[in-house]
């Protein structure tokens, strides 16, 4: 019999004081107890609706009906068939507005927590799975290059692998995982997680060089001369914005990538850390997505007593996932919604000492159907601040554009490609993830990877035929 409580069993969490002056996992995840009530919860519809909300189609009801019946490996398999990172995406991935969105339980009360039983299978897996013997797949004789080792490059690679390609990741930072290990915090994805997917990778032959700058070590160009038969560029989209108002050279004014990397991937909150960040005490984050909530959550981690998130429209708008927000506000983050900035001020050695900033209020929707944010004139105020973290978006960078003919991008830097192949203009290229889209989800960039995985294989096959 279903289980009609009209709420999600809770995710036990860290207590918020505790827990916002530590990097360890926010989200504790659920006991065995709780997932199988919570999978009770699940009616089984006929029509599935569920499904159609996963960008990767995982078959949702049944890995929720393996958890019922206590086969939680099998639940696993289920997963695996159609996503390779559940661990991963069972913590990251917005699914309030993809799978749980269409919930039938969702209509009336709160959905199945979809996500929540998602990551519980696939911790259970991790935990208790013995050494799983990976066998590698026969080769086939042809190598492809891939540029970028996130979510859309390691899920290319994977898909590859399995078919038997001899494939190498090309990445210009120093350990792979891209933001999934430089932007996203410990704290919400722990990387000892992101590490296992990548050596079970490594396991199956996937090649990883890292220190390679596509683009500058090496080119495209190079790559094909170099005898791979196809490349698979995923380089995401890691080139910051900026708002470009007075006093933002400031020292103490950071990107959010730049902020983030150093504390998670340089670990810069460890005094042993060789990436040093300022101490400061009163930080501004100006945007309202994840990336802000993020660098926000960091900031109070490393002992800043107040922490603000300027927003330009109200709360309604805010873009970042609602558990996050929610995670914010509890952690002590202090929400500035409907202000915009206007000025960053420093002192004569050019350090942050606040913030001017205006009040908003919102007009007319505008192209993105949100209600435009218009200055309200004569409400200037001060913030008074030691460092502003900038999260107003990020595009592709444009270096691998600028170094390979014939490959096009739209105006704004995103690769152009064929949607059911990944195909770009340029002959025996490929693309996906945040590279084609801007900046999007895990899920996204993982699905756009394991479409142009198919489409290389048809590409490499079909000119060896
Ligand atoms: C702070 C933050 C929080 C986020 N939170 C979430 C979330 O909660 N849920 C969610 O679904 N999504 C979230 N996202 C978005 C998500 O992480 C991205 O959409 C996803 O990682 C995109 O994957 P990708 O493989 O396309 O690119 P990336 O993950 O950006 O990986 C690209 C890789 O390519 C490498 N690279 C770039 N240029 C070159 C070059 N020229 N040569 C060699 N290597 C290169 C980069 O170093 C990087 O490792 C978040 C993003 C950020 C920044």
């Amino acid at each position: 019999m279903a289980n009609m409580s009209v709420k999600k069993n809770e995710m036990p969490s860290q207590d918020p004081h505790v827990r916002n002056k530590n990097f360890n996992e926010v989200a504790l995840g659920y006991s065995e107890e709780q997932a199988l009530d919570e999978a009770a919860r699940c009616l089984q519809c006929k029509h599935r609706p569920c499904i159609a909300g996963c960008p990767v189609g995982i078959k949702i009801p049944d890995f929720i009906k393996k958890i019922s019946e206590k086969d939680f490996e099998g639940a696993y398999q289920v997963i695996l068939e159609d996503n390779s990172l559940p661990a991963i995406c069972g913590r990251v991935c917005p699914q309030e507005s993809q799978c749980e969105a269409h919930c039938v339980r969702g209509i009336k009360h709160e959905p199945v927590a979809i996500g929540r039983l998602e990551r519980y299978v696939a911790d259970r897996h991790i935990a208790l799975a013995k050494e799983a013997k990976v066998n590698k797949p026969q080769s086939n004789g042809h190598k492809v290059a891939i540029v970028g080792s996130g979510p859309a490059g390691l899920t290319a690679a994977g898909e590859l692998a399995k078919k038997g390609y001899d494939v190498t990741i090309f990445e210009a930072l120093h350990l792979a995982g891209g933001v999934l290990v430089y932007g996203i915090p410990e704290f919400r994805l722990p990387k000892a997680i992101v590490q296992k997917e990548i050596d079970a990778l490594k396991k199956m032959g996937v090649k990883i060089q890292l220190n390679v700058v596509v683009g500058r070590s090496i080119s495209i160009d190079d790559l094909i001369q170099e005898g791979f038969e196809a490349v698979f560029v995923g380089s995401g989209a890691g080139l910051p914005k900026f708002m470009n108002i007075p006093g933002e050279n400031l020292n103490c004014v950071y990107s959010a990538n730049e902020f983030l990397t150093r504390v998670n991937l340089m670990k810069s909150y460890r005094v042993d850390s060789s990436t040093p960040l300022v101490k400061s005490k009163r930080v501004a984050v100006v945007g309202g997505g994840n990336v802000a909530m993020d660098a926000a959550r960091c900031a109070k981690r490393l002992g800043a007593e107040e922490v603000y998130i300027v927003y330009r429209r109200s709360e309604k708008e805010l873009p970042a996932r609602v558990e996050e927000v929610e995670h914010a506000k509890e952690e002590g983050i202090i929400f500035k919604f409907l202000t915009s900035p206007v000025e960053i001020l420093g002192n004569e050695k050019r350090f942050v000492t606040g913030m001017k900033c205006i009040e908003m209020e919102l007009g007319e929707p505008d192209a993105s159907g949100r209600r435009r944010p218009v200055e309200k004139a004569g409400s200037e105020f001060m913030l008074e601040l030691d460092s502003v973290i900038m999260a107003i978006g990020t595009s592709p960078n444009p270096l691998i554009k600028m170094t390979t003919e014939g490959l096009d991008t739209q105006k704004w830097g995103g690769i152009v490609i064929n949607e059911d192949t990944g195909k770009t203009s340029r002959e025996g290229v490929y693309a996906g993830g945040d590279a084609v889209t801007g900046a999007a989800t895990v899920i996204l960039a993982m699905g756009a990877g394991k479409t142009a995985a198919a489409g290389i294989d048809e590409y490499i096959q079909g000119k060896n035929k």
